[in-house]
């Protein structure tokens, strides 16, 4: 398949399967396929290699390996973490969370919500940032679990995990964090955090689709969601996906050694990025803080023009961008997480998001810098608000 050249700024939707993880994953799909959990060799020797993979993920996020709980998605990770929270305490029927999640918590607490259960929302400010006393107050003494995602993936705002974690445990509530979005741009410390349930996707760092992991505290009790045979020591069932654990594994390896450079080369990018469209676009704004924020991601809004009509254009130049979440791309409504934030219908439907990563250089950047504020004044030419005058200066500094 013969592909043009593209300029990829959609990191968070997901990566690009690094070639040292290719060449890892290979030998499992073509020479070890067999089934783990067999009794002759060819099967049983694979074991150790899930094993290694274990023991590299679980280097990662700095946990004991028998604490990682293999799944085939960060939404699968999610849903099970709040399922084991509630199946583990019955008479506990309060779930906490925030109005920015992704729709890998959000839609599940929508289903708990049709199950009976009570799910708390909590609003952020226009920055935002997470109201921590107003966090504390929320928990209620039926509260089975609170889960507070760690960085946004469409604005980069990163919530203070550690603070919530510490009021969680002082609480005696379990806390889950969607970390999706964090590994190989932040170091990730289970112990230092204070986690009890963390959630993580390989293909947001350079491995294929299909596998996540569900960090589980040692210790807190947990209830599996997918039922079936013993595998992960019976906290999950599901013949095991091999080639992708194994590629996993050898993604967190190389997670732990970019991060240096995420957090340095890939944070400058981003910034130039950022700078360089804000300076040169008149009435465009960021949305969320400055900081903290993910070293990779830019949210920004184009006064007076349809972020799906950027897209195309973008798209027409072989450049890779987004509007909200991928799982929610291509639906009307405007994103949950600018609108939780008070931005009006109109920003949230002018705002665009660029996530960085360790492939991208200063030739994409500048490449960006070139095309995006001719496709703006072209738009804006186009515009009834021609004049760049759809959103308020105060309504658009607010978010
Ligand atoms: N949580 C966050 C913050 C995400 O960004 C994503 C994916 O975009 C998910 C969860 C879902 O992960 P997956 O695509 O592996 O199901």
């Amino acid at each position: 398949m013969n592909q043009p050249a593209i300029y990829y700024f959609d990191n968070n939707a997901t990566t690009r399967v690094a070639p040292e993880v290719v060449e890892a994953m290979l030998p499992f799909l073509q020479e070890h396929w067999g089934n783990p959990s067999s009794t002759y060799a060819f099967g049983r020797q694979l074991g150790r290699s899930l094993d290694e993979a274990r023991a590299r993920v679980a280097a990662l996020v700095n946990a004991e390996p028998r604490e990682v709980v293999f799944t085939s998605c960060g939404t699968e990770s999610n849903n099970s973490a709040l399922h084991s929270a509630l199946a583990t305490q019955p008479q506990k029927r309060h779930v906490l969370t925030t109005a920015v999640e992704h729709s890998a918590t959000l839609k599940f607490c929508d289903f708990l919500r049709k199950q009976g259960y009570a799910v708390t929302l909590l609003p952020v400010a226009g920055d935002g940032a997470l109201d921590l006393q107003r966090l504390e107050q929320a928990i209620q003494p039926d509260t089975a679990i609170v889960s507070v995602m760690w960085g946004n993936n469409e604005t980069g705002v990163l919530f203070p995990v550690r603070e919530i974690a510490a009021i969680c445990r002082r609480r005696g509530v379990l806390f889950h964090t969607d970390a999706v979005q964090t590994p190989g741009k932040l170091p990730i410390d289970v112990r230092e955090l204070g986690v009890d349930f963390l959630s993580l996707s390989a293909h947001k760092l350079h491995a294929p689709k299909g596998v996540g992991l569900l960090y589980v505290r040692s210790r807190v009790r947990y209830q599996p969601y997918i039922i079936g045979g013993g595998q992960e020591r019976g906290r999950r069932g599901g013949t095991e996906n091999v080639a992708n654990i194994v590629a996993f594994g050898r993604a967190a390896e190389l997670a732990l050694a970019h991060l240096r450079e995420e957090n340095g080369r890939v944070r400058k990018l981003r910034d130039r990025l950022e700078e360089g469209l804000l300076g040169s676009i008149p009435g465009t704004w960021r949305n969320g803080a400055r900081e903290p924020r993910l070293p990779n991601t830019s949210n920004l809004a184009f006064d007076g023009v349809e972020a799906e009509a950027i897209l195309m254009l973008l798209d027409q130049a072989g450049i890779c961008a987004s509007s909200g979440s991928a799982c929610t791309t291509g639906s009307l409504d405007p994103s949950h997480v600018l609108t939780a934030m008070g931005c009006s219908v109109a920003r949230a439907r002018s705002s665009i998001r660029f996530s960085l990563g360790i492939y991208n250089t200063e030739a994409d950047v500048d490449y960006v810098l070139q095309h995006m504020p001719g496709i703006i004044s072209r738009l804006r030419a186009n515009s009834p608000a021609a004049d760049g005058s759809a959103a308020t200066p105060a309504i658009a500094q607010s978010c």
